[in-house]
């Protein structure tokens, strides 16, 4: 068992997301039951609501017609994907200030590993109290912060001081934190696992710590252990970033299936210009594009295609994925549930002769020109016209 592991990991994930940057950009919101997903009329589900909505009971993934019985005065707004996808790639730039390596979970949610990084930005409890104080001033938004010196620890560590929280779990403190919480509290026990555990009258976390885990497993199998040591607090998974990732995309899974091809096409360019970004930032070029399209029976399709010569460029990355987008619609036209856009095939931007990277120079001067203009003033202040398009109300 791993001892007086540091307080390493930080967790981020800000609070009822789409939600609140509603009521941040319209004043008139604030302090309402704000639901996301469209009208109580469609057969949608709910986003994401504010806290004044979930004191009605609302909640997300319920369908938006049973949110309006249990609120019938919140106010229903459609998502706005692209809305959302601009304040999440300005979240995600504060972090990025504070570590290199930040593993994205969501659009809203990701880990940051400090190691190291103390010495620059002080203590992990400094460096969750910033981050929290920027995207609050910078962005006016809530975020909540846990922080511990695993993954699954800092994960818990948010949750439970949610909202707006900042919550420490340190390593002594994690059994005792841990033994009251239900077992679906372990990270991955899904409604059978649980099952299962109350099968064998384990019904906390601390029933679990108790188990003369050599039995348990004969009885439910070795991979029973691995929650054994969540339950211990023990979780010994990395953090995993991006740049050591063989691909960095984007996707989204809409909450209500897709059919205006225009507004699908503008998510990809807004896609693009942040796997560009990325890939600059990390010095890094790519030479495959691969978009991902889920349809609402679940069937997912994936199209690759090589660029001619390995590029960084946003235009490029767009036009290709927007290549394969077209070329999928020719054969099938019905909604999409969710959609996707990465790059593979990473190589150092060192490595790739200049010969190579002349094909992409065209573009390149605007990309630098916008990548300078967002350092300065920040993501919102400038975008490509043509991502303004997805302003409509899918
Ligand atoms: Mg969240």
């Amino acid at each position: 068992m791993p001892l007086n592991q540091a307080l390493s990991i930080i967790h981020c994930d800000l609070d009822a997301f789409f939600a609140s940057v509603e009521q941040r950009d319209d004043p008139s919101l604030r302090g309402l039951p704000v639901i996301i997903g469209g009208s109580p009329e469609a057969r949608g589900v709910v986003s994401t609501c504010s806290y004044e909505a979930r004191a009605f009971g609302v909640r997300s993934a319920m369908p938006t017609a049973q949110a309006y019985r249990l609120c019938p005065q919140g106010i229903f707004l459609p998502v706005n994907m692209k809305k959302y996808i601009e304040a999440s790639g300005q979240v995600f730039e504060i972090m990025a200030a504070y570590s290199p390596l930040i593993e994205p979970l969501s659009i809203d949610e990701a880990f940051l590993d400090i190691t190291g990084c103390n010495r620059l930005f002080g203590s992990a409890e400094k460096i969750g109290q910033s981050i929290k104080e920027r995207v609050c001033h910078e962005l006016g938004l809530n975020i909540s912060v846990g922080i511990s010196c695993n993954k699954f620890l800092a994960k818990l560590a948010t949750e439970l001081g949610k909202p707006n929280g900042l919550k420490i779990i340190t390593e002594e403190e994690a059994a005792g934190v841990l033994a009251p919480l239900p077992i679906a509290n372990l990270w991955g026990v899904g409604p059978k696992t649980r099952q299962a555990f109350e099968r064998q009258g384990i019904l906390t976390i601390g029933d679990l710590q108790q188990v003369n885990i050599e039995n348990l497993e004969k009885q439910m199998g070795s991979s029973i252990r691995d929650y054994w040591e969540l339950a211990h607090g023990i979780d010994n998974r990395r953090v995993e970033p991006e740049h050591e990732a063989k691909s960095i995309g984007r996707e989204t899974t809409f909450p209500r299936d897709v059919e205006d091809d225009l507004f699908l096409d503008s998510i990809l360019l807004t896609f693009a210009e942040i796997i560009g970004r990325r890939l600059r930032k990390a010095e890094l070029t790519a030479q495959t594009v691969t978009l991902k399209i889920r349809y609402p029976d679940f069937k997912t399709l994936t199209r690759s295609k090589t660029i001619s010569a390995p590029s960084d460029a946003d235009m490029t990355i767009y036009q290709t994925g927007a290549d394969l987008f077209a070329e999928l619609r020719r054969q099938n036209t019905s909604r999409v549930r969710l959609i996707g856009l990465s790059v593979g095939r990473l190589q150092s931007r060192s490595k790739v002769c200049q010969d190579s990277l002349f094909q992409t120079r065209v573009n390149k001067p605007v990309d630098e020109v916008l990548d300078s203009i967002k350092d300065r003033f920040g993501e919102r202040i400038i975008t490509r016209a043509e991502t303004l398009l997805s302003d409509n109300d899918e």
